[in-house]
């Protein structure tokens, strides 16, 4: 029998990378996703690309906050495990709405644990993110480096965390894998997954992205003093098909009857600045991408890179791609898509 896996936020951008190597890998996935940040397309084309395993794909649009509809659920299908993706992640809209980042990615993070201890379903893959280094002191980044936020989605993620460590300690049964992810880029190769944010992205390579297709004139470099090779900002970017590899082997870490409430970083272990990684983008899309400098973004980081080697000994992952595969199938993607999911010629909706 397939292993069923629930996977909630399935429909964002490392959701459906991950539900379609799910898929792929022989399991069979429920997402639930209330589409606030995503679209329903992601998952028609998953199950287009997972060809024959594309039965083992089904969807809820559903909030996590809505108990009544997850406990439904829960009760009409046993899960092996939950990966936990829901959440919202944008850190500027988290400044100005914190209650609302609060509420959404604790209250369905805590109704969803309750939910699953309920159904006795007690194996939790959660999405945490390297934002809890803050500003780290020293790098590469270990699992026991200092942790700290500096702005409510850093928060959010931080408090997961403890909640999750809190609830293993009061009730063993549970095995929870926390994994720090890094700064994921690109798309699956076929380009027909792949980023596509709301509004005016946050995040490096999506607005590269969006400048390359001519949506926007120019992108701003957040500060180029910075104490690093160019000036600019140093990071550690991975493949997001790599990433979703990532969260497979820690569904397979939690076989392990010695699993408790574990962490993992999910990096390359590389540090690429600002300027290195549009100018890679540039050569793999043919594209110039015009900058304008402008101060540093508050709260931002100098250098940010993970240390792999717990992950690699104790989950046998490795990353696998570089930073001119994540500019390659990013562009494949964009070029394919330029608007995104909705309007693109290549929509399936
Ligand atoms: P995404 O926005 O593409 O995906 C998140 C999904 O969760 C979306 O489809 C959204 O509609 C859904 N969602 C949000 N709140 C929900 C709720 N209350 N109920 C049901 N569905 C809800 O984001 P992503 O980049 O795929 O990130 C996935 C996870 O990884 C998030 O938790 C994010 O914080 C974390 N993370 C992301 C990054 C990154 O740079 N992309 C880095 C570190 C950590
Ligand atoms: N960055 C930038 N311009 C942008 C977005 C990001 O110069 O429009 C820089 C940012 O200052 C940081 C790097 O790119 O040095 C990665 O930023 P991102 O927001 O993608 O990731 P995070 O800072 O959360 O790791």
């Amino acid at each position: 029998m397939a292993k069923k896996i629930l996977v909630t936020g399935g429909a964002g951008y490392i959701g459906s990378h991950t539900v379609l190597q799910l898929l792929e890998g022989g399991y069979s996935a429920v997402v639930v996703d209330n589409l606030d940040n995503s679209s329903a397309v992601a998952l028609h084309r998953v199950k287009e690309l997972a060809a024959e395993h594309g039965d083992n794909l089904s969807f809820h649009q559903v909030d996590l906050r809505d108990r009544p509809a997850l406990e439904k659920i829960f009760s009409e299908t046993k899960f092996d495990a939950v990966i936990h993706f829901a959440g919202l992640k944008a850190v500027g809209e988290s400044v100005q709405r914190p209650l609302l980042y609060y509420n959404n990615n604790l209250v369905g993070t805590i109704t969803l644990l309750e939910v699953m201890a309920k159904h006795g379903c007690k194996n939790l893959v959660f999405s945490s993110s390297a934002t809890v280094y803050g500003w780290p002191k020293e790098v590469p980044c270990t699992e026991e480096s200092p942790i700290s936020a500096l702005n409510p989605y850093g928060r959010t993620k931080l408090y997961i965390e403890e909640i999750c460590r809190d609830v293993y300690r009061s009730d063993s049964e549970w095995k929870i894998i926390l994994l720090r992810y890094f700064n994921p880029v690109g798309a699956h190769p076929s380009g027909y997954i792949g980023e596509d944010p709301r509004g005016i992205p946050n995040n490096l390579m999506p607005f590269v992205q969006q400048v390359a297709v001519g949506r926007r004139p120019h992108l701003t470099v957040f500060g180029n003093d910075y104490n690093t090779k160019d000036g600019t900002g140093v990071r550690d970017y991975i493949h997001v098909v790599d990433l979703a590899d990532g969260h497979i082997a820690a569904l397979r870490k939690l076989d392990d009857p010695k699993i408790g409430c574990e962490v993992y970083n999910l990096g390359t272990g590389k540090g690429t600045s600002v300027l290195e990684m549009v100018a890679t983008f540039e050569k793999a899309s043919g594209k110039k991408i015009p900058l304008v400098i402008a101060g540093r973004r508050p709260g931002d980081a100098e250098v940010v890179y993970a240390s792999t080697a717990r992950a690699e000994a104790e989950l046998n992952w490795k990353a696998k791609y570089g930073i001119e595969e994540m500019c390659r199938d990013l562009w494949n993607w964009a070029s394919k898509n330029p608007l995104g999911y909705d309007s693109s010629p290549a929509s399936t909706n």
